[in-house]
């Protein structure tokens, strides 16, 4: 697992080198002026009052946080450190090449393999997991939206959506393989062709992307960018410890401890009317829920953690979408190029491609080649599938190491396997289009077929068990794991925490399903909805939010 996971960061490296020539720039040059909020919490006193206090500086959190600022004192609180520090982030030639580091507890990343088997990663930078990630940008499907257990606004969902586009989002242009790619999905069925459209359709389409036409990543954290400068604080290395409660006014969350790079503890309270809002991803926040007592009794008791309120959902309900497909080795050389196309089937399967190059190096006195061979180039195809509901779902739980243990369950509902067993018979048509026989090779008998790396998709398509099995040996993650502390279970319609006044939690932890072909988009909307709901809720007509 761990062989194949370097693999696709090898691959998603060369894909990022050319990446930078063949995307369009819309959107203005990378913009760190955000670096005027950061201090880092060594820097910090031991004591201070906010009005709203974001726990993690993420997808979700950067957004909500430059919202509240408009009006009210926010202080931000991310474990991880600015951005800057890691240059590697920020390019598309890089982000891999940091992926592929070890984790040294420091990097923008942490690594966690689940009960499963299956390694995974989550952010640990400011920004969140938008700065690690392949930055695909695509906005959630309607059943998000109506299977949520919340009174959406679509006019405010459309607006938050808008002010996080137009600060970073880019069209790409399409290089060969992309369109190869598209041409080979018509092809298969997966029509109409909707061209560009950031919107989930059903049918075949170019996606945004937050990397512009040089290669700059455009993450979450250029959100903080639009915040009111008087109300805003960002403190980085950060970690927030638990959250303190007070009985006196029924349940409430009045503070957090959290301890900076020294390890010195310090505390921050929230001013009347105030809140805390916990935004630290589908891991963090439902961790940092059990470790301040919020959670199932018995699971809280067997670990001696003072019990806050018992809610059996809290930690619940984890899921993650797994990735399913094929590589083919190609029989010449072609350029590579990131995801920019995306093939929806009817009930939310999808499937992307990239092209890479994979070099091997030849160490010199290897005989049996001509002299002086130093390389050989691989050009793959990668075709990979995920289905936005998933049916498997498992659990989280603390046992005091710094990742909780997760379990997914991955494909062990009979839909989820048949959800899998359709998509991979449409990568099957995928790869016997007209389109794509030109990747077929010829063997020394004449006979036309693929060269897989991996393993081959199954020949008897037909054959339930076999393509069953095919999905069961091949499974792994498209790092869009969600739930935890679900909307109607853990938190309220509003993402209050239910039975706890002045806690909310806004990030991919509350989500059932996950948004679309990616979700990074709903996320980042999410934050800024979230953030305007609250001002609305707070202000009335009063609210308007800074620099709109
Ligand atoms: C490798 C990879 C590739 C991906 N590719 C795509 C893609 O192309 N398109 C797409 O749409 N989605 C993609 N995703 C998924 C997407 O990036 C995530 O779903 C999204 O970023 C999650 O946002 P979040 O706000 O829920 O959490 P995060 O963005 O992870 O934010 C949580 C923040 O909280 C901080 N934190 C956690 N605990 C604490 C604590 N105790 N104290 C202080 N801070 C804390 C973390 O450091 C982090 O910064 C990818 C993800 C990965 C990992």
């Amino acid at each position: 697992m761990a062989s194949l996971f370097l693999l696709i960061l090898a691959l998603f490296t060369f894909q990022f080198q050319i990446g930078v020539l063949i995307s369009s720039q819309t959107i203005p040059n990378q913009d760190d002026s955000y670096i005027k909020f950061i201090q880092n919490a060594n820097t910090l006193p031991t004591t201070e009052k906010y009005d709203y206090i974001i726990i993690g500086g993420g997808t979700a959190g950067c957004p909500l946080a430059a919202t509240l600022s408009s009006n009210f004192s926010v202080l931000v609180l991310e474990r991880g450190s600015d951005p800057n520090a890691f240059p590697m982030v920020l390019s598309q030639e890089g982000m891999a090449n940091t992926l592929t580091d070890d984790d040294n507890g420091h990097n923008p990343f942490q690594r966690f393999i689940s009960e499963d088997g299956v390694e995974n990663i989550r952010g640990r930078v400011l920004g969140g997991g938008s700065m690690i990630n392949v930055g695909f940008y695509s906005r959630a499907q309607p059943e998000f939206f109506k299977n949520s257990s919340v009174q959406w606004d679509m006019a405010m969902v459309e607006e938050a959506y808008r002010w996080i586009e137009e600060t970073v989002v880019s069209r790409p242009e399409l290089g060969p393989w992309q369109l190869a790619f598209k041409e080979a999905l018509v092809e298969a069925g997966v029509g109409p062709d909707n061209g560009y459209d950031l919107n989930h359709v059903v049918g075949t389409r170019i996606g945004g992307s937050i990397f512009d036409s040089r290669g700059k990543r455009h993450g979450a954290v250029e959100l903080l960018n639009k915040a009111n400068p008087i109300n805003l604080k960002v403190a980085t290395q950060a970690t927030v410890k638990r959250i303190i409660f007070s009985q006196s006014n029924g349940l409430s969350a009045t503070g957090v401890l959290y301890s900076d790079s020294n390890g010195k503890l310090h505390k921050a309270t929230i001013s009347k009317n105030g809140e805390i809002i916990l935004s630290a991803g589908a891991i963090g926040s439902p961790q940092l829920l059990l470790s301040s007592g919020v959670g199932p009794k018995s699971h809280l008791s067997s670990l001696k953690l003072p019990l806050v309120l018992h809610n059996r959902h809290v930690g619940q309900s984890m899921a993650d979408n797994p990735r399913f497909g094929a590589t083919v080795v190609l029989p010449f050389l072609t350029r590579p190029t990131s995801v920019q196309v995306v093939g929806t089937l009817k009930p939310n399967i999808h499937i992307e491609s990239l092209s890479t190059i994979l070099p091997f190096s030849i160490s010199p006195p290897f005989a049996l080649l001509p002299p002086r061979s130093s390389g050989v180039n691989l050009s793959l195809a990668i075709f990979a599938g995920k289905f936005s509901t998933v049916s498997s779902t498992g659990s989280l739980r603390l046992d005091r190491r710094k990742n909780p243990i997760v379990r997914f369950n991955y494909l062990s509902h009979p839909d989820d396997l048949e959800r899998c067993v359709e998509g991979v018979r449409k990568v099957g048509e995928l790869v016997n289009t007209k389109v794509m026989e030109r990747i077929k090779t010829r063997d020394l008998e004449g006979k036309m077929g693929f060269e897989f790396l991996g393993r081959s998709l199954p020949e008897n398509m037909s054959d339930y068990g076999l393509v069953g099995e095919f999905c069961r040996k091949t499974v792994t993650t498209f790092w869009h794991y969600h739930g935890g502390c679900l909307v109607g279970k853990v938190v309220d319609g509003n993402y209050k925490v239910i039975g706890i006044n002045n806690l909310r939690v806004v990030d991919g932890s509350t989500f059932s399903l996950s948004p679309g072909t990616n979700p990074m988009a709903a996320v980042m909307m999410l934050g800024r909805y979230v953030g305007l709901k609250m001002l609305h809720q707070r202000l009335g007509q009063r609210s308007k939010p800074f620099g709109n």
